[in-house]
């Protein structure tokens, strides 16, 4: 016998690969697509209906998520469906708008930041 959480538990298992790096559990099912604001974001059907996948994961586990807070991926990768802290966590919406605008910094620091020198001198 299993009740509805186990068994929406273990459909997503099933297309699931662990990362040994990361921790991460990847999604291996369909994506949201490659365009578009939400692109690349895990999605599956779940009662005739399409839902995102690490919601569906997070909220089978720790239940229901308040108007006022959302789902973020700490570990930036879209595809991870893990329901714990540094992977998937539920933030606030000022603090994941936050943590979006950091990791765009650090992305324009690596990228278009000033050419680093090397300061060293051999003698
Ligand atoms: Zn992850």
């Amino acid at each position: 016998m299993s009740s509805r959480r186990d068994r929406i538990r273990a459909k997503i298992m099933s297309r699931v690969r662990i990362d040994p790096v990361t921790g991460c559990w990847e999604w291996t099912g369909p994506d949201s697509g490659k365009n578009g604001r939400g692109k690349g974001y895990p999605r599956m059907s779940l009662d005739g209906q399409t839902v995102a996948v690490h919601i569906a994961m997070w909220t089978n586990e720790h239940g229901y998520i308040p108007g006022k807070k959302e789902l973020d991926h700490a570990c930036r990768n879209r595809l991870c469906v893990r329901p714990e802290k540094d992977h998937v966590e539920m933030v606030t919406r000022k603090e994941n708008a936050k943590r979006r605008e950091q990791a765009k910094r650090g992305m324009i620091g690596h990228n278009g930041g000033p050419r680093l020198e090397c300061e060293e001198v051999l003698q």
